[in-house]
């Protein structure tokens, strides 16, 4: 039910809009369709998955000459499943590090305010209750309150984390974190990176200098890059998204803050305008409220 509770802004707005939408109208016509287009990209669905989104539906009506409005949500909800389907696999449901890969590196990179932080605590709360031994390293080392505030989350935890002064270099943080979790046997080392954007070359330096010494002590480290965007930014988070995959080759997003904003549906757009699985949403400030996506719970979770 957190779930449910944290889509609760998006959904009511969302439906709120979508019956307005419908309303007094029997059947999808072409102004019910430019309004749904309408209700899309206010729900920050983004332009070009909302056109696609259309042209499903618009396919279907043309199949189905007479679809009455009351069978929108149906259709609407198959059709967002199954775009959600094509970059994310929604079977995982369990917080999960593949054992093979050990330590299983993973960088974590987005700007400040997202959530980072927060997220990277959240998750190592997650592996340690799996029984993972887990090691942080604090390799944004441009603010001493970044290292501060992964400091209070590894005691919260009670991980160990590995840091420097502030000003430090931030690659070898990154490499002594990663060759103190080989020491201690650590099943999963969690990295986090500075998350400055006014200068797209440093970034793009630092992120390689980053992943180039750290596979000097793991092959192929890191085995997985997080991108962690802020859901309620909307907009920004795409032009985040946009700015962090020209720096790095990011594998996985996390969406934060889904509870206390109606965007939930940058969830679907972002996810398929960038082809990147969204493994993990916030939906809280808690310790617990971090969860893995699963698209079918997603989807459920919306339409219900
Ligand atoms: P960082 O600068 O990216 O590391 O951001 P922080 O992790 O410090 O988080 C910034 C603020 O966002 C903090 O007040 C967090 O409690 C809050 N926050 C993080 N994730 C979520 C979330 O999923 N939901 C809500 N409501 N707040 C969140």
């Amino acid at each position: 039910e957190t779930l449910d509770k944290g889509l609760e802004k998006s959904k009511n707005d969302f439906f709120s809009k979508l019956g307005k939408a419908v309303a007094g109208k029997s059947k999808v016509d072409d102004e019910v369709l430019d309004d749904l287009e309408d209700v899309l990209v206010s729900s920050d669905v983004g332009v070009g998955t909302t056109v696609k989104i259309i042209n499903r539906i618009e396919a279907r009506v043309a199949k189905d000459k007479f679809l009455g409005t009351e069978e929108l949500n149906k259709i609407l909800r198959e059709e967002i499943a199954a775009l959600l389907a094509e970059t994310n696999s929604g079977e995982a449901t369990d917080f999960y590090v593949p054992s093979d890969k050990k330590p299983y590196v993973i960088m974590v990179v987005g700007v400040n305010g997202v959530g980072k932080t927060t997220t990277i605590g959240k998750l190592a709360y997650q592996f340690k209750k799996e029984g993972k031994k887990v090691v942080l390293g604090a390799a944004d080392t441009f603010r001493a309150a970044a290292i501060d505030q992964l400091q209070v989350w590894a005691d919260r935890v009670d991980v160990p984390i590995v840091k420097q002064q502030m000003g430090s270099d931030p690659a070898s943080v990154a490499f002594d974190s990663v060759q103190s979790a080989v020491k201690q046997g650590a099943d999963v080392v969690i990295i986090d990176t500075a998350g400055r954007l006014h200068n797209k070359v440093n970034l793009m330096n630092e992120l390689t200098k980053v992943k180039r010494v750290m596979q000097k002590v793991v092959d192929n480290a890191p085995h997985e890059v997080l991108l962690v965007l802020d859901g309620s930014t909307g907009q920004n988070a795409f032009e985040q998204a946009k700015q962090f995959t020209a720096a790095t080759e990011v594998t996985s997003l996390a969406v934060t803050k889904l509870d206390g904003t109606a965007k939930g549906g940058v969830v679907i757009g972002i996810s398929d305008q960038f082809q990147i699985p969204v493994k993990y949403i916030g939906v809280g400030e808690g310790i617990e409220d971090l969860q893995v996506f699963n698209k079918y719970e997603f989807v459920d979770s919306f339409f219900k």
